[in-house]
């Protein structure tokens, strides 16, 4: 599965190769301004990423864990790996159902489904450029949901290949609004909802907005989390929330700045870095 892993490079390569003029040159020549002018270019040309066009109508699901990965123990007889594939296929038919295309990162327990890495998975769910990414998790303990967003420090989007690491920074402004319009329905609906934020692969490399869904039992009871009335409640309120939040999405002004950023660069002499 393709990564973004290499780019941590990239970003190291954009110092410039030229020097301030002296007073003994001619006349300079006015900034040509291109990704190509060697202020900008440095030794190696600087790739600008694509301009980022939300695919409204595309969510992505990681159900969690899966194959000899089995997640935590929930009760004698549930893995958490199969409670996360199960509220996932109850998303997917119910978003599907609503006009959604979904992206899951696995559908099935098998080992070549099961084994993916953290990269794996956020490397799939950042191809689809969806309007969100869901990482689902299940636990033993606690009582309803428990929503997740990244506990990274929002940054504002560069113009360039962001880190792989902190991809999310980013979207941390929008990931926020996602996690306030789904605890919203959850609470509609009557479920018991813990709302944090946690650091954590790969909710923090994803670039688009993110959270992580872990459900735990109803009413304190865990063998309630394999109920299909308790599974369907909370598919329902996320898939409700998610209709809403189609509309609202937004890609973070992320190109809007490169131009203005090349244009600075541009008339100044001497080093460059698009990372300031
Ligand atoms: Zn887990």
């Amino acid at each position: 599965m393709a990564t973004l892993s290499g780019h941590a490079q990239h970003r190291q390569a954009s110092g410039g190769s030229a020097t301030p003029g002296s007073s003994a040159q001619a006349v300079p020549k006015p900034p040509v301004l291109t990704t190509q002018h060697p202020l900008v270019a440095g030794p190696a040309p600087l790739p600008l990423p694509a301009p980022i066009a939300i695919q409204r109508r595309v969510i992505v699901l990681d159900p969690a864990h899966g194959g000899s990965d089995a997640g935590a123990q929930i009760s004698d007889t549930t893995a958490e790996k199969d409670v996360t594939l199960a509220l996932a296929f109850r998303l997917r038919a119910m978003l599907a159902a609503r006009g959604f295309t979904v992206v899951m990162t696995r559908d099935s327990d098998a080992p070549g489904g099961g084994g993916l890495t953290l990269d794996d998975r956020a490397g799939v769910a950042n191809h689809a450029h969806a309007a969100a990414c869901l990482v689902l998790h299940a636990g033993s303990s606690g009582d309803g949901v428990h929503l997740y967003r990244s506990d990274l420090d929002a940054v504002s989007a560069e113009p360039t290949v962001p880190p792989w690491l902190t991809a999310q920074a980013a979207w941390i402004p929008q990931s926020r609004l996602l996690q306030r319009e789904i605890a919203s329905a959850l609470a509609r609906s009557g479920i018991p909802l813990v709302i944090g934020a946690v650091s954590v692969r790969p909710m923090d490399s994803l670039t688009c907005p993110a959270l992580i869904v872990e459900l735990a039992p109803a009413d304190e009871d865990a063998d309630s989390i394999n109920q299909t009335g308790y599974q369907q409640r909370v598919a329902r309120a996320i898939a409700g929330a998610l209709l809403v939040w189609e509309s609202r999405v937004q890609a973070p002004p992320q190109l809007s700045v490169a131009a203005s950023t090349i244009t600075t660069l541009a008339t100044q002499s001497g080093r460059t870095a698009l990372h300031p």
